[in-house]
């Protein structure tokens, strides 16, 4: 499949050695799904809906709520119990019509998981619970598809893409059990510029993995703290023992 590629729309990528035209080209032939509509799904559905994604399926059971509009950028208080997924879509189609946007109005769980990602060729996980992550990990070990991670608290974040190679350490790997001090953002906090700074990372390791460019976070974890303004970024290990993985190594 070839795309005509708006040279207008996408001067600034076009100019780039890393992406150019075959990079451009490859953007617009991939399928991202992401897992949540929120503080970093908003962000990172954006960004990917402007770089020329071809097609974003949204996935996301949620409606919109006053408290998200501290961070979820993408909706506006008049669009308060609405659809996130859907209320979503209609924000990317007007910042890029030649994105095809999927808007799923579903809870994604261990059942549904392999279904729902299903004709995605990389998937963002910006969901805010454990449970949810852990399906996802496992139905993108199951397919083979790359997963990109994000996690939001305070004014700390975390994001790396887990490949699916039978080498390459899993999500799992590197949380196996889900934290005994497992905090939400709804307790906690969190402030709405860090979702945008990890979301952002998010849609940037996206572009990066599908145009091979430079080197994705691929065997590492990245940790920004805001607070700081320190990050560093850390190897990770496949886990022999991991639940989800270590039957594939
Ligand atoms: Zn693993």
């Amino acid at each position: 499949m070839t795309s005509e590629i708006d040279i207008d729309r996408f001067a600034r990528h076009l100019v780039l050695k890393e992406i150019g035209g075959p990079g451009q080209q490859a953007l617009a032939r991939t399928h991202v799904a992401i897992i949540g509509a929120g503080g970093l799904g908003a962000p990172a559905s954006l960004y990917l809906a402007a770089a020329g994604i071809g097609t974003i399926s949204l996935i996301d059971a949620d409606t919109v709520s006053v408290d998200n509009l501290q961070r979820q950028i993408i909706y506006r208080t008049g669009q308060i119990g609405t659809a996130k997924a859907k209320t979503a879509a209609r924000a990317l189609r007007a910042l890029n019509p030649g994105t095809r946007v999927k808007p799923v109005v579903k809870a994604i769980d261990g059942e549904n998981a392999k279904r729902l990602i299903g004709k995605a060729d990389l998937v963002l996980d910006g969901c805010d619970n454990y449970e949810t992550r852990y399906a996802v990990n496992a139905a993108c070990l199951a397919t083979g598809k790359p997963l990109i991670s994000g996690a939001v608290g305070r004014w700390d974040g975390q994001v790396s893409i887990f490949n699916a190679r039978p080498e390459a350490p899993c999500y799992r790997c590197w949380v196996p059990q889900t934290p005994p001090d497992a905090e939400t953002c709804e307790r906690v906090g969190v402030v709405g510029a860090l979702t945008g700074v990890i979301g952002s990372m998010m849609a940037l390791e996206a572009i990066k993995h599908i145009c091979a460019a430079g080197q994705t976070l691929d065997g590492r974890i990245h940790l920004f703290d805001g607070l700081s303004m320190e990050s560093r970024t850390v190897t990770l290990d496949k886990d022999p023992a991991c639940p989800a993985c270590s039957g594939q190594g």
